[in-house]
């Protein structure tokens, strides 16, 4: 049996060099590229009643020829062909442009099938298609290819209609028979077929189920392998603490847990207490509560006798969470460090031999925490928070630090389950989805940017009250410059209205950390009244007192942003507003405004994001490590993808699949993917 992932193209008939570079081109280089590279729509040319098809829709008829074709030239290279035919009951007249060689093809008496555009109101059809005789049923649905240089849609169904004689038979299939018998998939290579040249819709279909189950399951099988090696990689560490003692600390919490903490804490617990390697990926709402998790987590690692390292993208964020970390740790004899930059001199040097010598126990730094200078005596525990704002490499060289730790990535960004599992595949996920008892609502507004004065207004009452404010104006990409132009305007404007009554403040991107860290302090010790800001402000600082988030051309951002930006205020006891400022231009930029005012769960929004924006869009690049589907769409078939990874899970995990003659196609296939050759995920 020949592989068709190694056959050239040219292995058929009528494909030379010149069409194999075009095929290229169109990233189709093998028989198997050929074959998968299905149609991304189809041409409905089923007859359907004259009297129920929509002015300017689509429409195939059968008839009789009733005048003898003209050709009327005008222009260079212009012409119509036009005549008349008697279909369905009624004349019709059908123009051809630009296709003058049918003339000597529509003869008059002749049954013909002509396919175009409807015009109801003058019976007249603007074709495209002509075909003596009367379209077979297996013609009537066409599939439509993407197509390059002066290749035509023609060309391509004739080679896959080649290669599916030649070499149909060679496509195997991989699916075990169990999982085929359980949801009643089509074979493979009738999936192939059916999805270039269907007859029907429910071949469509029954094809297009079995193909999205295979590329989703292929997908996962991958996933949950790279999650296998990575858990069981030798070397994984075991923090074997006393359950009595860490019972003792979450008691001694200032508050219960809730449900979902506590759930989560189990996950991270049982891991650590387990030999294997900890990849974990803990998601919760801003304020949900994961700073407490991760104490938990790293009282757990100091009294088994292994340091832990929480790394943050910001020196305010640091001294912040060392801050509630020693509150929460100390009276339990764990030591607590803080390393920023602006630890220097001495100080820098006896707090890093105090970390290699082990007499810290918990690590709070930037990305300091990885500079060549910084060893440890014993790491067990790395858990970093707002993990989208480190890189790669920045994680791994961390998790090498120690002899592979414990790894936990803390995100405040809600990412839809669907998207978690397919960017984050490889890593076991977390969610605490339920915020602490009795917070408050933001009550969320949206106004047309006419309202402006009104908005001000409103900040100015908050302030009399002693309360601060955000303004956050939009990242341009594309300029950055007009991108800080509005938020200067903005701040130009407060500073004039507010001269000496009320202090505003101006960030942006392109001052240096260090006046920006001094910004954001001034801020949270009431220095400024008013933050205006382009979006740097984002990561998660913690300024109590401010109630007040108004966000100018919120149209820009997408929901999970803007929920986010929203996480700034409702930090404290006091009721909290957002204001959107929007006009909106489209009906789904409106519902989105909509959509804020109405519910404050992000993970609603996350998923209302997914729908509206598409899963490319969803983390802002298009790096995201969210895989292309041939057939398969993340959101219309969600719930696929969800039972192709419980069945990856199951195979990988409990039915040795990579050993298991039984499967020994499907680990073919991972193999031939490349799935075995490729480095670790990271
Ligand atoms: P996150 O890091 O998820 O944004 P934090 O851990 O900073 O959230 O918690 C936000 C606030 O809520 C903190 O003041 C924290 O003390 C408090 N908190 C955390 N868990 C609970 C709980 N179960 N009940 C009441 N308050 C809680
Ligand atoms: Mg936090």
């Amino acid at each position: 049996m020949s592989n068709l992932t190694r056959l050239p193209l040219t292995e058929l008939k009528g494909i030379g060099e010149e069409t194999a570079k075009t095929f290229h081109e169109l990233g189709i280089s093998t028989i198997y590229d050929l074959l998968w590279n299905f149609p991304y729509r189809y041409e409905d040319y089923r007859m359907r009643d004259l009297s129920v098809v929509e002015n300017g829709s689509r429409i195939t008829v059968y008839g009789e020829v009733l005048t003898e074709p003209t050709v009327a030239f005008y222009g260079r290279k212009k012409s119509k062909l036009s005549f008349r035919l008697s279909a369905d009951g009624q004349i019709l007249k059908i123009d051809f442009f630009n296709q003058p060689y049918l003339k000597s093809k529509v003869t008059l008496g002749d049954a013909v099938t002509i396919s175009g555009k409807w015009d109801k109101n003058r019976a007249q059809i603007t074709a495209s298609k002509f075909q003596s005789g009367q379209k077979s049923a297996e013609e009537s649905l066409e599939g439509v290819y993407r197509l390059k240089g002066n290749m035509r849609n023609k060309t391509i169904q004739k080679h896959v209609k080649n290669a599916l004689q030649l070499f149909g038979n060679d496509i195997p299939e991989i699916i075990p028979e169990e999982l085929l018998d359980k949801y009643q998939l089509i074979g493979r290579k009738d999936a192939v077929l059916k999805l270039h040249f269907p007859t029907n819709d429910e071949d469509l279909k029954q094809a297009r189920r079995r193909m999205v189950y295979e590329e989703f399951l292929l997908f996962q099988l991958k996933m949950q392998y790279f999650r296998k090696i990575e858990r069981e990689r030798s070397g994984g560490i075991q923090i074997d603490y006393n359950v009595q003692e860490l019972r003792e600390y979450i008691e001694a919490l200032p508050f219960p847990l809730t449900s979902a903490q506590k759930r989560v804490v189990n996950e991270i617990c049982g891991d650590l207490k387990s030999h294997l390697h900890m990849n974990r990926l803990l998601q919760g709402d801003v304020g949900s509560g994961k700073t407490v998790v991760a104490s938990i987590a790293m009282f757990a690692a100091a009294k088994s006798g292994f340091q832990s390292a929480l790394m943050v993208p910001t020196e305010i964020l640091a001294e912040q969470h060392a801050d509630s970390l020693v509150e929460l740790l100390a009276p339990f004899d764990i030591t607590v460090g803080l390393l920023t930059s602006s630890v220097k001199g001495k100080k820098r040097r006896e707090l890093l031999l105090l970390l290699e010598n082990g007499e810290i126990d918990i690590i709070v730094g930037t990305h300091a925490l990885i500079q060549d200078e910084v060893i440890y005596h014993r790491l067990g525990l790395v858990i970093t928070d707002e993990q989208h704002r480190f890189g790669v490499s920045q994680r791994r060289v961390l998790r090498e630090k120690g002899e592979y730790p414990d790894v936990l990535f803390m995100t405040a960004t809600p990412i839809p389950r669907t998207l978690a599992i397919t960017a984050f595949g490889e890593m076991d996920v977390s969610i605490i989805d339920e915020l602490p008892a009795g917070r408050k609502n933001i009550e969320t507004f949206w106004v047309k940017h006419d309202m402006l004065e009104r908005v001000i207004s409103f900040i100015e009452k908050e302030i009399e009250k002693g309360h601060q404010a955000y303004v956050i104006c939009p990242l341009i990409e594309e300029s950055e410059k007009l991108d800080v132009q509005n938020a200067v305007d903005f701040y130009n404007l407060l500073a004039d209205k507010w001269r000496g009554r009320h202090t505003p403040g101006l960030m942006h991107g392109k001052l240096l950390p260090a006046d920006k860290d001094a910004l954001m302090r001034a801020f949270h010790d009431k220095k400024i009244d008013c933050l205006v800001s382009t979006t740097v402000v984002e990561v998660g600082v913690n300024v109590p007192n401010a109630t007040m988030m108004v966000i100018y051309d919120a149209d820009r951002f997408g929901l999970s942003q803007l929920h986010q930006l929203r996480g700034r205020v409702g930090r404290g006891s006091s009721q909290s507003y957002c204001i959107l400022l929007a006009d909106p231009k489209t009906e789904v930029g409106k519902e989105r405004m909509t959509i804020m005012t109405e519910t404050n769960d992000g993970f609603v929004l996350s998923e209302r994001d997914l729908e509206l924006r598409g899963p490319g869009d969803f983390f802002g690049k298009k790096q995201s490590g969210i895989p292309e589907f041939l057939v398969a769409d993340m959101v219309h078939d969600y719930r696929v993808l969800e039972v192709a990874r419980t069945d990856a899970l199951l195979l990988i995990n409990e039915k040795n699949m990579l050993t298991n003659p039984e499967y020994r196609k499907l680990a073919e296939t991972l193999d031939e993917l490349g799935v075995f050759s490729e480095q670790k995920l990271d």
